[in-house]
């Protein structure tokens, strides 16, 4: 089955051939229609399976293609683990939005402050954030969140394994309730389905 058939649109599809993509992974397939359509979804996949593309291409989509909430404002914001694992995401999200371009910005633990300040006035639409950090810039006032349409968390089991719960409750309080909401995970435990109660609504599950 080819891209197109999921419903991306053209400048996606170029970016995906440049990248050497010839076919969607089973969780692209399965996951890329269900997050168009504007639903929130549970992705059960493990890392290799091309679980970062299945949430950034349809995001980046349906980003691209309506005005934002209000200008000047985060718009979507993905959750990692780990820096590796956040500077991977924004590497792939780059590759991918090669014809819509979008400002990004990383924000994780271990580096300074400042250019993560600088970024969050800069008029970032995607932020991929480490939990930590991110909770400390906010509660220092750090970026608007008002106006965010998207919401992904990355790795959710890991998350929680390292004990990023707390800090996700805090960060969660303080984003709009209407939004699209999509979790990845590689299990799913009932520590996740418990997540997924309390931060998405009527989600599809998708597993692979
Ligand atoms: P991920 O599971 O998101 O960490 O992706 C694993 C690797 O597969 C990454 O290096 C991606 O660039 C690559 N990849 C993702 N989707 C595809 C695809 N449809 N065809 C070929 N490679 C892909």
């Amino acid at each position: 089955m080819p891209f197109a058939a999921l419903g991306l649109e053209p400048r996606l599809l170029s970016a995906l051939k440049d990248a050497g993509y010839t076919e969607p992974t089973p969780i692209q397939g399965a996951a890329i229609p269900k997050i168009l359509s504007g639903s929130d979804v549970i992705g059960i996949a493990q890392t290799g399976t091309g679980k970062t593309a299945a949430f950034v291409l349809p995001m980046l989509q349906l980003l691209a293609n309506r005005p934002p909430v209000s200008g000047r404002k985060i718009r979507a914001l993905v959750l990692a683990p780990t820096r590796e694992l956040a500077a991977q995401i924004e590497e792939n999200a780059r590759a991918y939005a090669r014809y819509v371009p979008f400002r990004m910005a990383t924000i994780f633990g271990g580096v300074g402050e400042r250019p993560q300040i600088q970024a969050l006035r800069d008029n970032v639409e995607l932020i991929i954030a480490c939990p930590g950090r991110l909770l400390d810039l906010m509660q220092q006032r750090h970026g608007d969140f008002t106006g965010l349409e998207f919401l992904v968390l990355d790795e959710a089991d890991r998350m929680l394994d390292m004990g990023f719960l707390p800090d996700i409750r805090r960060i969660v309080k303080q984003l709009p309730r209407k939004r699209q909401t999509l979790l990845f995970s590689a299990t799913l435990s009932g520590e996740i389905e418990a997540l997924t109660h309390e931060f998405l609504h009527n989600p599809a599950t998708v597993q692979v």
